[in-house]
């Protein structure tokens, strides 16, 4: 039974490559029968923005990526936010210093920065531990008293080679120059991530730590510490970066990349962004692209995690987002769908009944790439559409006709369509009357099919005619018919 963690700091915003180290302990866990947990590090209070938790919690909460224990679910490790675990890393911290391997620094920044400075004018690597302070060799009891003076506490490096397994990037070795003393516990009594992470992931009994490749170069850190505190360290699970769609950069929120949020607003289903996240970076070595969670909980598997890393492709994104309200709607049906449209028509449909708007996302539906398409290319069924003879005579497949021409088959097509009675107003009826209209008017099908559809639409696009002009119903359909021959003799005169 594995247990994993997702462990955001609340710096404001989770961008996509962030939900994926979301996603994947998820499933791990899930595939095992485990635990996900849910810690919040918010130790670094410079850092810190308002309202980021509750971004976390809804963007989880929307994938359904609901975790076992963590915040507002509670567990036998509660709390969960770092910042009021304070005592449990004061215990650790108390240990190192005892086993000799933790010192208080009184160093004042300038002088830390002195020393980056003479070592790069040198031209050796700069490294704390050869400018440990004295304090550094006092006894565990005068290292208690000037650490409680309120003095950050570093951690006594040793330089050692380190060689680990990660899941993801295989077998992996540095040298000594990497190891060094790092700070554990702040001036302000609040650890370091550094040290707060594997406190946390040793007591919260974490099996996996799947986190960014970013913090494969601490590794070393991270050993020496386990070692020194003499705990076993859980498998890591390094996820390569997740880059940009174009260039080399990795994906980030100064270069427009949006978050899961953002794309949740614009009518991204959740299955949808879960089942790409999911597959940017793994396959099951199949051709299969759509998979349900139960699925991809089902098939996922560490082993074939890619360590390269992968391109976000809003593209795909979407074109997956289509696909799965296509499936929605055809497996789960019409009501399914429609339950998760709310908030995504336009103003103008307030008014107006569940059912009408069921039958327009149902001849609709497998033209969206994201819901929140209905509200611009919906209008139409809502409200008289302004006319726009311009948009008209424009058409690419209708410039070659007169204002005349165009208002003449405008007035053949009411003819023959008026001739359905409202009873037989149903799309195989509305369907033969406009192939006769083909045959009587000469015209090609693009031709009278472009015309009748922007007459009444004055959209780019609309689902088939027939369907189009059911739903909008007879009345409503033959009246804008005449509005826009109206208009178009008018126009002419
Ligand atoms: N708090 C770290 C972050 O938000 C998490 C790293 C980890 O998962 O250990 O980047």
């Amino acid at each position: 039974m594995f247990r994993t963690r997702f462990a955001p700091s609340p710096t404001g915003y989770i961008h996509i490559g962030n939900v994926r180290s979301a996603i994947y302990p998820y499933l791990i866990a899930k595939q095992s029968d485990g635990k996900f947990i849910l810690r919040i590090e918010d130790t670094d209070q410079k850092r810190y923005t308002a309202g980021a938790t509750e971004l976390i919690v809804e963007t989880l909460r929307w994938l359904g990526l609901n975790w076992d224990e963590g915040i507002e679910v509670g567990g036998p490790n509660a709390p969960y936010f770092q910042s009021e675990r304070k005592e449990l890393y004061q215990k650790y911290a108390l240990d190192l210093i005892k086993k000799g391997r933790a010192y208080p620094d009184p160093t004042p920044p300038e002088t830390i920065d002195e020393y980056r400075k003479s070592d790069s004018a040198k031209k050796i690597p700069y490294l704390y531990r050869n400018h440990r302070p004295e304090e550094s060799n006092l006894p565990p009891e005068e290292i208690l008293k000037i650490w409680h003076e309120g003095v950050p506490l570093r951690f006594k490096s040793e330089p050692k080679n380190y060689e680990w397994h990660d899941e993801v990037m295989g077998d992996l070795k540095t040298g000594p120059e990497v190891c060094d003393d790092i700070i554990l516990i702040k001036k302000d009594g609040l650890p370091t991530y550094n040290f707060a992470h594997i406190v946390d992931d040793y007591e919260m009994r974490i099996t996996h730590v799947v986190r960014g490749v970013e913090y494969l170069s601490s590794m070393p850190n991270y050993l020496a510490l386990y070692e020194a505190l003499e705990i076993d360290h859980p498998k890591f699970v390094s996820l390569p970066h997740v880059l940009a769609e174009q260039g080399n950069k990795k994906l980030s929120k100064r270069d427009g990349a949006k978050s899961a949020v953002d794309y949740k607003n614009d009518g991204v289903l959740p299955e949808a962004m879960l089942n790409y996240l999911t597959c940017l970076g793994w396959n099951d070595g199949t051709e299969q692209e759509i998979y349900t969670k139960d699925e991809l909980i089902e098939k996922f598997s560490i082993s074939r995690i890619q360590n390269s890393s992968a391109r976000f492709n809003e593209t795909k994104l979407l074109w997956q987002n289509g696909m799965w309200i296509r499936k929605i709607f055809d497996e789960d049906g019409c009501d399914a769908l429609y339950e998760r449209t709310t908030s995504f028509w336009p103003e103008t449909a307030d008014s107006y009944s569940d059912d009408y708007r069921k039958q327009v996302l149902s001849i609709i539906y497998d033209r969206l790439k994201v819901l929140g398409d209905l509200k611009t290319m919906t209008e139409y069924f809502f409200a008289s559409p302004n006319i726009d003879l311009d948009f008209l005579t424009s058409n690419k497949f209708l410039k070659k006709f007169s204002e005349q021409e165009l208002a003449d088959l405008l007035r053949i097509s009411v003819d023959r369509l008026q001739k359905i009675p409202e009873e037989n107003w149903n799309p195989d009826k509305i369907q033969n009357a406009l192939n006769e209209l083909f045959t009587e008017t000469g015209t090609k099908p693009a031709e009278l099919f472009s015309l009748i559809r922007i007459a009444t639409s004055f959209a780019p696009f609309s689902p088939a005619l027939h369907l189009t002009a059911h739903v909008l119903g007879r009345e409503n359909f033959l009246s804008r018919l005449n509005s826009t021959r109206s208009a178009l003799i008018n126009d002419e005169n």
